[in-house]
């Protein structure tokens, strides 16, 4: 057994210090990203935060309306593969819109298949938007990202689709963000045990405090050339400009963008109250919809709550880019991309934060 004694911290342990700006709106500030992609030396563009492929979230109906704002979905792995297929074939540009998978055998037949079907697509039809290039970007989506078989996956993954830009967790630590990177992947998703429904911690006693998971990988990754995303634990705009402050390139949205009309879920009365379930991928909710249930060797690692219904995702979304752009402003980052950079933390006191109540 050993001990490390280094101070790891989370969101709400830290505050960003204002600094001296020539910035006198926060409309100067831009807020979208361009990145050339290491491996599938695609290019992106657009702001960096990404629907979480949780079916309650990573939704057809949000992918179409995030995408009018610039912003991107990595689909559920649940639809079927003909829906896939008709929405993928009706986008314009998919480079936004990410696939999802796991590492079973299944799911990577049913990605060969629907991938298939979009490149043997002819330009001349008129109703095909996608013209023969198949799925841009992938989302490999494992709980643990240390095991031998992940990894072994995405070797497979990225010899077979070198062109494809290649998201792939989720990690918390620097030298298996590298592991990953030299494998192939494009984007590595960081987050063990923050996610909003996600049990994992309470489980298993695993995980590892968000913001220094997100501040060691993205060094570990930007010394590649490799980028990260921040997957879970934001509950707030705020925390979103602590995420892109220490080096997140993207980062991943459940909760925040749960409860919306583009959720898909059903709306229930409780209390005069309009309520929508959301629940942990890993949840017993989501094991018995997709997986009959909980297998007998494992517990479920996330779970159900009832948010409340907040009508369209429009709204949320102006709060939450509203937020980063003022953060922006004040430490005088007039694109997104300074953030970083112009980024100091002051570490709170814990007992400060349980004091005004916050989180
Ligand atoms: P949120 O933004 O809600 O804090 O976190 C979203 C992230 O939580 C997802 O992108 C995913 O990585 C993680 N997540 C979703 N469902 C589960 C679950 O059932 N268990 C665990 N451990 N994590 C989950």
């Amino acid at each position: 057994m050993r001990i490390e004694e280094e101070l790891k911290l989370d969101f709400k342990d830290v505050l960003i210090r204002p600094k001296r700006s020539t910035l006198t709106s926060r409309a100067e500030v831009d807020i979208s990203r361009q990145f050339v992609f290491r491996t599938s030396r695609r290019t992106y563009k657009g702001i960096p935060i990404i629907a979480a492929n949780m079916d309650t979230v990573g939704t057809l109906d949000m992918a179409r309306t995030l995408a009018g704002h610039g912003l991107a979905t990595a689909l559920h792995k649940h639809y079927d593969e003909h829906l896939l297929i008709d929405f993928f074939r009706a986008l314009p540009a998919t480079d936004t819109v990410f696939y999802s998978m796991g590492i079973a055998r299944v799911d990577y037949e049913k990605f060969h298949r629907v991938n298939a079907a979009l490149t043997t697509d002819t330009a001349d039809a008129t109703d095909t938007a996608n013209t023969g290039q198949g799925i841009a970007s992938l989302c490999v989506d494992v709980a643990n990202g240390y095991t031998k078989s992940f990894v072994d996956f995405i070797h497979k993954l990225r010899e077979e689709y070198p062109d494809k830009t290649l998201m792939a967790g989720n990690v918390v630590t620097g030298e298996m963000t590298e592991e990953l990177i030299l494998a192939g992947v494009d984007i590595v998703k960081v987050g063990i045990g923050p996610g909003s429904v996600c049990t994992t911690r309470r489980m298993t006693g695993v995980g590892y405090p968000q913001l220094s998971a997100i501040i060691e990988c993205a060094d570990a990754a930007h010394g590649l050339g490799g980028l990260i995303c921040a997957d879970g634990g934001c509950t707030s705009p705020g925390d979103l400009a602590k995420a892109f402050g220490g080096g997140a390139d993207f980062i991943m949205l459940g909760g925040m963008l749960a409860g919306h009309d583009e959720c898909g879920g059903e709306v229930v009365e409780t209390n005069g109250m309009r309520k929508m379930a959301f629940y942990g991928m890993s949840s017993r909710a989501a094991m018995d919809k997709y997986a009959g249930g909980v297998a007998e060797y494992r517990a479920s690692e996330g779970k159900q709550v009832l948010i409340d219904h907040r009508g369209a995702v429009e709204a949320t979304l102006q709060d939450i880019l509203g937020g980063v752009r003022s953060a922006c402003t004040y430490v005088g980052a007039r694109r997104l991309k300074e953030l970083s950079k112009r980024t100091t933390f002051i570490r709170v006191a814990r007992q400060l934060n349980d004091w005004f109540g916050e989180r």
